[in-house]
C-alpha cells in the first residue's frame, strides 16, 4: 500500500515540490497547512507500479501533485492509501470519480 506522510513544518528550512516547485519557508507552510490549505507529503514508493516520471515519486510533494500522482497511480480505478499526520493514521480513497479531491 502506499503510504502518504505529510512533512512536519519543523523538518525542513525551505519547502518545495519537487513537481510543480511551489515553494514555501516553514513559518508560511505552518500557517498554510494548519488552514487546510496546502500540505507537503513524502510518498513512500515501494509499491509504486511504474517508474518515476521526472522525480515523482519525490520526496516532497505538495498536495496537488501528490494527488495526481496517485490517480495516475490509479489507474482509473478507486486507489486505498494510508495518510498519515503527524501521530494520526488515516486510511483514503483516492477516487477518480470524484472531483473534490481529498483534502
Ligand atoms: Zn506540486
Amino acid at each position: 500500500m502506499l503510504v502518504a506522510t505529510v512533512i512536519s513544518p519543523a523538518d525542513e528550512e525551505v519547502f518545495a515540490c519537487d513537481v510543480c516547485e511551489l515553494s514555501y519557508p516553514p513559518e508560511d507552510y505552518l500557517i498554510l497547512l494548519e488552514n487546510k490549505k496546502l500540505a507537503y507529503f513524502r510518498l513512500d514508493d515501494e509499491a509504486l507500479s511504474q517508474e518515476p516520471k521526472e522525480g515523482v515519486p519525490a520526496k516532497c510533494l505538495c498536495h496537488e501533485c501528490l494527488y495526481n500522482t496517485l490517480l495516475r497511480e490509479g489507474k482509473g480505478e478507486q486507489l486505498k492509501v494510508k495518510f498519515i499526520y503527524f501521530d494520526q493514521e488515516n486510511y483514503g480513497i483516492v477516487d477518480p470519480h470524484d472531483e473534490s479531491g481529498f483534502f
